[in-house]
């Protein structure tokens, strides 16, 4: 298929994590708002907790470093006004070392879908990154894992909700799906 242009919102204001719906019918998503536009990004519990999950543990075993440098977004800002919403199938987190930023890209589609694929669906495969500083990513980090938990009580190892059944958690045996890996 043909590559999916990647639309960057740039080092944003606010990226907030949210679920909507009732307890056990619960969708989620993650809005990224700055100067370029907005994205709304719907996605399963599981990848928000991993990238809360991945992002906390980025900051608890790494320094803030003294003097980062400046932040410039990899594209070029847009024309107008971005306003986004569309579901994530493929999402991934990385750091850079220099600015001390996150940057998330999420995509509609999967960068590796085979040509067979496209037929099926007529809608423009959407691809979309957003950056936030380490203040940023700390907070999201920890609302998200709220937003995961729902009122549960959080797993000390990993903040991740401890089920009435039991919890798998990820820091004692490594045994996630869809874990997060910094590109
Ligand atoms: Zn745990």
């Amino acid at each position: 298929m043909a590559s999916v242009e990647k639309i960057d919102l740039g080092l944003v204001d606010t990226v907030v994590a949210e679920s909507q719906g009732r307890p056990g019918e619960r969708t989620f998503k993650v809005t990224a708002a700055g100067r370029r536009g907005r994205a709304i990004v719907w996605l399963e519990k599981e990848q928000l907790f991993q990238v809360a999950l991945a992002i906390r543990q980025f900051v608890a075993a790494t320094e803030r470093p003294g003097d980062p440098d400046r932040y410039t977004p990899e594209y070029q800002a847009p024309a107008s006004g971005i306003e986004l919403e569309f579901k994530a199938v493929e999402m991934s987190l990385r750091h850079d070392r220099s600015t001390d930023v996150f940057t998330v890209e999420a995509a509609s589609v999967e960068s590796e879908a085979t040509a067979e694929s496209e037929s099926d669906d007529e809608e423009e495969p959407i691809a979309v990154q957003f950056s936030f500083s380490r203040p940023s990513g700390v907070k999201l980090s920890e609302q998200a894992l709220e937003v995961c938990a729902a009122g549960r009580p959080r797993c000390p190892l990993c903040g991740g909700p401890v089920d009435p059944g039991g919890h798998v958690c990820p820091k004692s045996n490594g045994h996630h799906k869809g874990e997060i890996k910094f590109a």
